[in-house]
């Protein structure tokens, strides 16, 4: 019945881990393991210790933890910086005159720490989530309203919608004379937001990808 003895699997063992048999012998090395608890506990813990040695950094406790709690400080904080410049440029933008040089530094701040947010957020998949859907919905309002004040149309829905996603945010971008308005505003945050969706779903694949492997 047993194609291959015990003292063969072992030794092929670190070749059948290594992904290095054949396809015949990687085939014969898993049938002996489905029927011999020996060979399979050894597997197991051949298995498991070089996926260790080959994650050890990420399993030192201590050194993880630390990590975490930093980068959920930096997560935190991140997030409160970006509700304030909101908040910061929102009355100015729903006057829709030009900006000062203060809601220019706001929506700079807003740039510079959704972007640590998002790197931040990259090993919790609950966050990268978040961050990607935020994302695409700022890409989206910076489309629409690029549309809309390409063809002059509005709507209050639309407008409410557009303002607290894209039009708040980046509201100081419109300090520069040379940009000609609302219009030349919308184009560069669906350009900027873009670059955050193709981010985030980066580090989400990425994070699901290192979930498979694990
Ligand atoms: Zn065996």
């Amino acid at each position: 019945m047993e194609k291959i003895k015990c003292y063969l699997v072992r030794d092929l063992l670190p070749l059948y881990i290594d992904k290095a048999c054949s396809e015949q012998t990687s085939a014969d090395i898993e049938e002996h393991l489905e029927s011999c608890a020996d060979c399979r506990k050894l597997y197991e813990e051949m298995n498991s210790n070089i996926l260790t040695a080959f994650h050890a950094p990420e399993f030192d406790s201590k050194k993880t933890f630390r990590h975490a709690r930093n980068s959920i400080l930096g997560i935190i904080l991140a997030l409160a910086v970006i509700i304030s410049c909101v908040v910061i440029n929102s009355s100015g933008s729903w006057m829709g005159g030009r900006a000062g040089l203060v809601n220019f530094i706001v929506t700079v701040f807003y740039i510079v720490f959704w972007s640590i947010f998002t790197i931040k957020s990259r090993r919790y998949e609950p966050l990268i989530k978040f961050s990607f859907i935020i994302s695409l919905l700022s890409f989206l309002s910076s489309f629409i309203g690029l549309i809309m004040t390409s063809l002059h149309i509005g709507g209050f829905i639309s407008a409410i919608l557009i303002s607290i996603l894209s039009g708040s945010p980046f509201y100081g971008l419109y300090f520069f004379t040379a940009l000609g308005g609302w219009n030349d505003l919308y184009a560069i945050a669906t350009i900027i937001t873009l670059a955050w969706v193709i981010l985030a779903w980066h580090y989400w694949a990425e994070l699901k990808q290192m979930q498979t492997e694990l």
